[in-house]
């Protein structure tokens, strides 16, 4: 999403050099020599650091499988195809997350229904996806908001005994946890994304974790245009022949991104424990103050993805974003929600009044800088001048 225009001049910046993002990868060396060693082996796609890397993924998050895309959402694309998502069927998203969420029903031909959130956390409301159910909904697709797993006993028993598939979307919630079971292991398929800004990377890249078997092979199908069979499977066969048995996509991920991503897995429990640290130096901060977290339900292990306050009255948001990046501080808003973008409203009639309480939250919403690299100093940084704008 492009970032507004800044208000002030570059010359208010105070420091520039030292501004600080809202979230950013981590490369070190031994990242760079894994993709060097990748790039010098045989495979540089379809290869063993792409199986490496699913196992990996696959046994982390407590799942069968997990199939490696190109980006998260090419993962969601390949959840909705798996599910033969269709014309005429109705898959359940919040619209307090990115446009892909939703865009991924819109590629199958589907019709996303937006179910409102629960204002205390900005995660899909239960209560909200019952009242949308309709005897075309297909799928819900639930969104780890800012990293804090959905209530997935509530959604499961919902969608379960209804026929309706359960996908999460947790793009922000690799490593988290729902009353001790991995995110991963608690919907039919969950998406992850390795964009830079999320806790593990690619560059581009995504996954999706599932224990049901057909699924697993039709997203295979999927990301290699419908093809039966894959480049090296052939190779090992000695054999030429292919069957294309439906239509899919050149969706695959590369092995010298897996073996960044492998390399990069191997960190993430750290990098969890320092965002965890990061939020709880930013909770005790703005307590009591106009900066108002949303709330941590205590079932979960939060990852952390985003750091979002909601700002009390008086407090302008503008102001106080446009005061922050005069500051060189990398304040952001996640998200407009979906239901508002101009193709939404002219495609499915969508506008504001149909989710009040993600529309009610927009407004007043700011996400601070979050990310593991951060030091205790640059947490300080950016909290005096939350708390020196919001006075
Ligand atoms: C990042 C993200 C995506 C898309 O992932 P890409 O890898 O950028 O395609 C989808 N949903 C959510 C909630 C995300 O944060």
């Amino acid at each position: 999403m492009s970032t507004p225009k800044l208000p002030v001049s570059p010359i208010e910046l105070e420091d520039p050099a030292h501004s600080i993002p809202y979230g950013r990868q981590w490369i070190e060396d031994d990242d760079v020599a894994a993709v060097v060693e990748a790039l010098r082996s045989d495979w540089l796609t379809t290869g063993p650091a792409v199986d490496s890397f699913e196992r990996a993924i696959a046994e982390s998050v407590h799942a069968a499988y997990a199939v490696a895309v190109s980006s998260g959402t090419a993962a969601l694309h390949a959840a909705m195809f798996a599910l033969r998502i269709g014309p005429g069927d109705e898959v359940i998203v919040p619209p307090m997350t990115f446009a892909a969420t939703a865009n991924c029903v819109v590629y199958q031909g589907g019709t996303p229904v937006f179910a409102d959130v629960d204002p205390s956390t900005l995660l899909l409301d239960p209560a909200q996806v019952e009242a949308k159910t309709t005897e075309r909904t297909k799928a819900i697709i639930a969104v780890d908001y800012a990293g804090q797993p959905c209530d997935y006993d509530k959604l499961r028993r919902f969608a379960a005994p209804r026929g309706i598939a359960l996908v999460a979307d947790a793009c922000h919630a690799l490593g988290a946890t729902y009353k001790g079971q991995p995110v991963g292991s608690l919907a039919d398929l969950t998406v992850f994304s390795f964009h830079p800004v999320k806790h593990i990377t690619t560059g581009e890249g995504g996954m999706i974790a599932t224990n049901r078997t057909e699924l697993n092979a039709r997203m295979r199908r999927f990301r290699n245009h419908g093809i039966s069979s894959d480049h090296r499977q052939r190779s090992e066969r000695g054999s030429w022949t292919y069957e294309m048995v439906e239509l899919g996509y050149n969706y695959r991920i590369s092995d010298f991104q897996c073996a960044l991503g492998q390399c990069q897995l191997k960190k993430l429990n750290g990098w969890l424990v320092r965002r965890q640290e990061i939020a709880d130096r930013y909770t005790w901060a703005f307590r009591g103050s106009r900066a108002c977290p949303l709330r941590v339900r205590p079932e979960s292990r939060h990852a952390w993805h985003l750091y979002v306050v909601q700002l009390a009255p008086p407090c302008d948001r503008q102001r106080v974003f446009s005061e922050l990046r005069a500051r060189g501080i990398g304040a952001n808003v996640h998200y407009i929600p979906v239901h508002l973008h101009p193709y939404y409203r002219q495609r499915f009639g969508t506008g504001p009044g149909l989710c009040p309480a993600a529309e009610a939250a927009y407004e007043r919403m700011l996400s601070l800088p979050m990310f593991p690299k951060m030091t205790n100093d640059d947490v300080d940084t950016v909290i005096a001048a939350v708390q020196r704008a919001v006075e």
